[in-house]
């Protein structure tokens, strides 16, 4: 399996370790790359798509045309992980702030974001969240953004203050918080076996 981690921002590093890890401990074999260009994406199976400044890496992933490619990679049935920053870009619906700054949302999950939810009322914090598929995580969220309505094939799988945290479509995973920066490599392995499936 070759996983590629969008790397213009955020925990690339981390986001690589976690998930060499989770593929040693479920057995699967690959590689894990750091993606730039377009062709950095060629031949991957799953994608991870980082935290930063949603506006700054919508323009990157347009500029380098890899906002098209992620987009045909998730209609073929390719899996796509997107925390924080990530989870906003894959959301159908944004809010005030996403018009305002006109940042251009992937748009592949049907679900409805809120960009700065918890931000607004703490910068950072670390709380146990309960995960469906999973149990109880260590969650790490950094202005993080909330998913506040899903519709079709989007389900919510976790939530924090009556508001969504986690989301699944199919192969299509949406995070809003960091599950790089703990030590617990659950979460990308539960989105490398899906991503993984026929
Ligand atoms: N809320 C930020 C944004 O609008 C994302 C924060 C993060 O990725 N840590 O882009």
């Amino acid at each position: 399996m070759k996983v590629a981690v969008i790397a213009f921002q955020g925990d690339v590093s981390e986001h690589i370790r976690m998930t060499e890890e989770a593929m040693k401990e479920l057995g699967i074999g690959g590689s894990v790359v750091a993606a730039r260009r377009r062709k950095d994406l060629e031949g991957a199976d799953a994608v991870i798509l980082p935290g930063g400044e949603s506006t700054t890496i919508s323009k990157r992933l347009r500029a380098s045309g890899m906002d098209e490619k992620l987009r045909e990679m998730a209609g073929e049935g390719k899996g796509i992980m997107g925390t924080c920053a990530g989870c906003i870009l894959l959301a159908k619906k944004g809010d005030e702030e996403v018009e305002k700054t006109d940042t251009k949302l992937l748009g592949l999950m049907d679900m409805e974001i809120d960009r700065n939810a918890f931000g607004r009322q703490r910068e950072s914090f670390e709380t146990e969240l309960n995960v469906e598929g999973i149990g109880k995580i260590n969650a790490v969220f950094i202005r993080a953004p909330a998913i506040l309505r899903t519709w079709g094939d989007c389900r919510t799988i976790s939530e924090f203050e009556g508001m969504g945290v986690a989301a699944v479509q199919g192969k299509l995973m949406a995070l809003s918080f960091h599950p790089e920066l703990t030590d617990d490599c659950r979460m990308h392995g539960e989105f490398l076996k899906n991503a993984a499936k026929d």
